[in-house]
């Protein structure tokens, strides 16, 4: 570049600008920086939690993790003690079904942008900062994620499944979801999901204990052919045994229920580790039911009362309540379901199939973010160790959304989003509801404001 003399004056300012323009930018200033120390970190890839750690954040990423003293810390960044707490990573849930529950009801006319918000603000609440909505999805979340790339919505980061697929007549009772009757008809459905550009596809094959019409194989083989071809990758609602090794034989990649009819079997193992099957176990789901009946500790819960509605709390933890779900006259079965999914659950994790959160949540009465606690306090009792639980609430679940190079895990590099708890999980699952602080992108997450719904996006 050549400068007239005249211009020499001006050079320091333009030698700045050229300066501050550079795209890759050695880390920034240290004011930008922020330590965070003392704590006990579980980074979700290490067998054990680290120590009296040290995390430094840089604009949105982790620069630096480890024990105190393995680095220098950054002279002038900005200090946050957090001796006696531990950290892990935000939370996923691969289950849920966003801004459609008002009260103790859910319905189609419900759904919408304020909804989906109030929802993605749960789910942050409670550290959850990834959830992929399973099935439902119309312009109200179109919207709702628009606004999230143009950092205009804030809350959780949503994921869509857009409009599901079941049979004609069949599950679920909804009418926005893809009913083809042809392989021709699954086809043509799927290339306008796929125009709108989903993260995966969604497909019911449940027949209701036969009651309704079962989605024939050879129509949903076509929706999963055909969105192979769009690199979309399908997920399947199942409860049972042998339409859960169908959809596995036809090309699913997940299970976004516990099969819970039958105890899974060498056959079901094998084709699920063979074909790389993610399980999303949904125990919090199967378990909603039995959960109420029983009068469940996690009721006096902090969070509840600041997010959801007084009615519908004072309705769940009525001897009302609990009386009339005891009584029901399905509450045998319901048990004897939730029995087998548990036992599948751990078969699932012995067999090394890798299991991710997922709950339902967002149905009524399935508190959006509680219930991925929820799913990892059952995962436990089920026979998974608390950091196996921990790993399905994020390592397994960014691996299984694609997003596992950024989220998912503590580590240099990765974005900063964690959850700083008074207690240590390892010890209790529960802890893992005694939250401290959100942190996402880098930043303090104003869970107050989450919780008034006045929340302003980044
Ligand atoms: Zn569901």
């Amino acid at each position: 570049m050549k400068l007239r003399n005249s211009h020499l004056s001006l050079l320091p300012v333009i030698l700045l600008l050229l300066v501050s323009c550079q795209p890759a930018q050695p880390p920034g200033p240290a004011s930008q920086i922020t330590v965070i120390e003392g704590a006990t970190v579980i980074d979700g890839v290490s067998e054990a939690p680290i120590e009296d750690a040290v995390l430094v954040i840089s604009g949105d990423t982790i620069r630096d993790i480890g024990k105190r003293g393995s680095f220098p810390i950054p002279a002038g960044a900005r200090i946050v003690d957090a001796a006696g707490k531990v950290i892990l990573p935000g939370m996923f849930g691969l289950h849920g079904h966003v801004g459609r529950t008002e009260g103790m009801e859910s319905s189609e006319e419900n759904f919408n942008r304020e909804r989906v918000q109030r929802d993605a603000n749960a789910y942050l609440y409670y550290g959850v900062t990834h959830v992929l909505s399973l099935g439902h999805d119309r312009e109200p979340m179109a919207d709702f994620l628009a606004g999230q790339r143009a950092g205009s919505a804030g809350g959780a980061r949503l994921y869509t499944a857009g409009l599901g697929f079941g049979a004609q007549g069949g599950w679920p009772r909804n009418p926005y979801v893809n009913r083809p009757t042809t392989p021709e008809e699954a086809r043509a459905m799927v290339q306008k999901e796929a125009a709108k550009h989903p993260r995966v596809l969604k497909i019911w094959a449940d027949n209701r204990l036969g009651e309704l019409p079962d989605f024939s194989p050879e129509i949903y083989g076509a929706v999963i052919e055909e969105a192979r071809r769009h690199n979309l990758r399908v997920v399947a609602h199942a409860f049972y045994l042998e339409d859960a090794k169908e959809l596995i034989r036809r090309g699913v990649v997940a299970l976004a229920h516990s099969v819970l009819d039958k105890e899974v079997d060498e056959e079901f193992l094998t084709l699920a580790k063979e074909n790389r099957i993610t399980q999303v176990t949904t125990l919090a789901g199967h378990h909603v039911n039995i959960s109420y009946a029983d009068g469940p500790a996690f009721l006096d819960d902090p969070g509840l009362p600041l997010l959801f509605p007084a009615t519908v709390l004072a309705t769940v933890g009525s001897q009302e309540y609990r009386e009339k779900l005891a009584g029901n006259p399905n509450m045998p079965r319901w048990r004897r379901e939730y029995e087998i999914a548990a036992k599948n659950t751990a078969k699932v994790a012995a067999a090394g199939i890798p299991i991710a959160v997922g709950t339902d949540s967002g149905l009524p009465l399935r508190f959006p973010g509680l219930w991925e606690h929820r799913e990892m306090e059952l995962l436990v009792q089920a026979g998974l160790t608390p950091m196996e639980a921990i790993q399905a609430a994020t390592i397994n679940a960014a691996r299984f959304l694609g997003v596992d190079n950024r989220y998912g895990t503590l580590a240099p590099g990765k974005v900063a989003d964690f959850i700083v708890l008074h207690a240590d999980p390892l010890a209790d699952i529960t802890n893992s509801r005694k939250i401290d602080a959100v942190w996402m992108n880098g930043k303090l997450v104003d869970r107050a404001a989450l919780a008034s719904g006045s929340a302003a996006a980044e």
